[in-house]
């Protein structure tokens, strides 16, 4: 079996990885330097794919923020990678390669690597970090909707509550990302420069504590229209915000189980980094 490359671009890393069997062989990460715009970005992702690439590859998948178009492998607008406008990435890399490339949305990327690992039929993903992201997947195949399903971020959950990049008003992302973290620590009075949040983490003290049962309960909102939305199996957590799932994980479990409509799904987060990457290498499958 020829061996595949997977790549997980993010607003600030790009990882490469080279799977033999679905195995991760060869690892390279490298910054995405978003600011500096699209050719210096589209150099990094060509680096990093050569730097691990042997020579016997079948192609190469790619998860990329969206919105995009996976079928034509056109990036619109994202809004962590400034400058770049319905760029044709899949051509582009495929000139410069001379491969077979298969551009899909970031996070429907990671919720493929969880229906392999996990064998759910119905799951959701969320990744929780800078902004936060969503993929869908309902019998086994992502769900795109008309291009751009799974925007899960952008459920609203207060319509009265903070303005989102996106525009809206409420959205879950604004309760639910580093951002939040950020907000509700300084309403605490803690100071953290760390985007998400890290040093929180370490402090253990009562309003750090604080930070992330309100930031828990705000995500439980979140999860509970999912649920209702989908009623999956499980919904997996990834994203840099993951990290905390021993601060979240008991209090959005206590409001979740409180639910009068319907129980929760199966929650579980993610800490693998290579599970985007291994999820847009199985595009290639
Ligand atoms: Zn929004």
């Amino acid at each position: 079996m020829a061996n595949v490359i997977g790549v997980d671009v993010g607003g600030t890393k790009i990882r490469a990885v080279l799977f033999k069997n679905n195995k991760a062989v060869k690892i390279k990460e490298i910054k995405t330097q978003a600011k500096k715009g699209k050719a210096a970005v589209i150099k990094n992702i060509v680096s990093a794919i050569k730097s691990v690439s042997d020579g016997k590859i079948k192609g190469i998948g790619i998860g990329m923020p969206g919105p995009l178009d996976s079928k034509k492998g056109i990036i619109h607008n994202p809004p962590n990678l400034p400058g770049w406008k319905n760029v044709p990435i899949k051509d582009i890399l495929r000139k410069k390669l001379g491969m077979k490339i298969i551009v899909e949305n970031d996070v429907n990327c990671l919720a493929l690597s969880v229906l392999k690992l996990k064998k759910s039929k119905n799951l959701i993903a969320l990744t929780l970090g800078t902004g936060v992201g969503g993929g869908i997947i309902i019998n086994n195949k992502i769900y795109e909707g008309r291009e751009n399903a799974g925007e899960l971020g952008h459920i609203i959950i207060d319509k009265n509550g903070y303005r989102c990049n996106c525009g809206n008003i409420g959205c879950l992302e604004e309760y639910a990302s580093a951002r939040a973290i950020q907000r509700l620590a300084k309403q605490r009075k803690l100071k953290v420069t760390d985007p998400v949040a890290v040093e929180l983490l370490a402090k253990k003290n009562k309003r750090a504590k604080q930070v992330y049962e309100q930031f828990a309960a705000d995500l439980a909102a979140g999860i509970k229209t999912i649920n209702h939305s989908f009623n999956p199996e499980l919904i997996a957590i990834g994203g840099g915000i993951a990290k905390a799932d021993f601060l979240i994980k008991k209090p959005l479990m206590k409001i979740l189980n409180k639910d009068p409509l319907m129980k929760p799904p199966k929650i579980i987060f993610l800490k693998n980094p290579n599970l985007g990457a291994l999820g847009a290498s199985l595009l290639l499958n």
